[in-house]
């Protein structure tokens, strides 16, 4: 909740300034030079960084526990950044089967528009990881918690196998975010995010964050997000920052609303099974116990009527709301089956681990009890 800040002299103000300005003047045209060819550098240019961009990456970074930080103007454009960055024409990538769509969809089409390919292995097996390596695998890609059956990545296996093979490591980590999971101390090189979601918090901005292990990495990676143009916007900055400061509040409580709920929904007749890595049932329940002390606020369930039991749901919630993504303070749901994967038929969504009537929940922070209310009558 303490945000580095550029200092000024004398005082400093409570909150961290929007730096709304596009570049900054200098009276020396060496310390010009010297700013546009470093990331550490005086500011020069806003989209290079700006002081209220850097005090967001400083901040994550130190969350992190990374050697610095590229804030960018979504998740997805974080994601291409590094990868972008990272891999050339040829090379391949192994990253694991349960993905976000986004990033998915980019790898399926972008990707291999560009000469990338991959392979896809579970991500908690680092046998399969080991076997997928190819002469011209370069980078294996994870996420901490995947949506929607909330799958927990080996990370401490998936990030040494990674090591030993000579491949960077990239971790999702914006379902866990730093207050359940610091993928660097498990050996990932590189930590994404999308600000978007818990680390802003209340459905206000769009952003992205990539997070590099290494000075030197951070060095490249940051020169070629320059050229590539994927930048922060100050006040985009400002909310995210802003939202930080109550991040760990927000979580804890997004994780005891979801333990809450999930254990009342594996109990309830009209529920087949709920997908909560706090249950033994969950194939991550292990695993889950071991690497995180939470689980964040991102589930699914299976309801015993199939999709039209999943439509009705819906229609039926009076607190939640029906909307895409996740990480607010308000709890929304979605129906995958007809909206998020309606391309899917029935055999390619059992294959993804989504049924016609599961249920994708995203619980906010709001008071369990009313929580509760609203699904078990929407149930009804
Ligand atoms: C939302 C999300 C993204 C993409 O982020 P945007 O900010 O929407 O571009 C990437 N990964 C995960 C896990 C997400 O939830």
């Amino acid at each position: 909740m303490h945000i580095p800040q550029a200092p000024v002299d004398g005082s400093r103000p409570m909150t961290v300034p929007i730096y709304q300005t596009s570049g900054f003047s200098f009276s020396d045209p060496a310390v010009m030079a010297e700013a546009m060819g470093s990331p550490t550098g005086p500011f020069v240019y806003s989209r290079y960084t700006n002081p209220t961009v850097r005090s967001l990456e400083l901040a994550v970074s130190g969350l992190e526990g990374g050697a610095g930080a590229i804030a960018t103007g979504s998740g997805m454009s974080a994601i291409n950044t590094v990868l972008l960055g990272l891999l050339r024409p040829g090379d391949h990538l192994i990253a694991q089967r349960a993905l976000y769509g986004g990033t998915s969809a980019m790898l399926s089409e972008l990707a291999a528009r560009f000469g990338i390919s991959v392979t896809h292995v579970p991500g908690d097996d680092p046998a399969a990881l080991r076997a997928a390596r190819r002469p011209e695998t370069r980078l294996v890609y994870l996420e901490t918690i995947s949506n929607p059956t909330a799958l927990v990545a080996d990370l401490p296996g998936m990030c040494a196998a990674a090591r030993e093979l000579g491949l960077l490591s990239v971790v999702d980590n914006t379902f866990a975010t730093p207050m359940l999971c610091r993928p660097i101390e498990h050996g990932a090189d590189v930590v994404v995010h999308s600000t978007t979601k818990y680390l802003s918090g209340h459905s206000d901005v769009v952003g992205g964050l990539a997070v590099i292990a290494d000075a030197g990495l951070y060095e490249r990676v940051w020169h070629f997000a320059i050229e590539l143009g994927a930048s922060a916007d100050p006040f985009a900055a400002w909310l995210v920052v802003r939202g930080l400061q109550t991040l760990a509040l927000r979580m804890e409580r997004h994780c005891a609303n979801a333990e809450y709920l999930a254990t009342r929904l594996a109990a309830h007749p009209a529920v087949t099974a709920v997908h909560w890595p706090g249950l033994a049932s969950h194939p991550s329940y292990e695993l889950g116990r071991k690497l995180l002390p939470g689980f964040g606020g991102v589930f699914s369930f299976d309801l015993a009527g199939g999709r039209a039991a999943g439509e009705r749901f819906m229609k039926a919630v009076r607190l939640a709301v029906l909307a895409p993504s996740l990480g607010g303070v308000e709890t929304l749901v979605m129906h995958p089956a007809t909206t998020s994967h309606r391309s899917l038929t029935a055999e390619e969504l059992a294959a993804n681990g989504i049924g016609e009537g599961t249920v994708r929940i995203a619980v906010g922070i709001e008071h369990p009890e009313d929580l509760w209310a609203d699904v078990s009558q929407a149930l009804a």
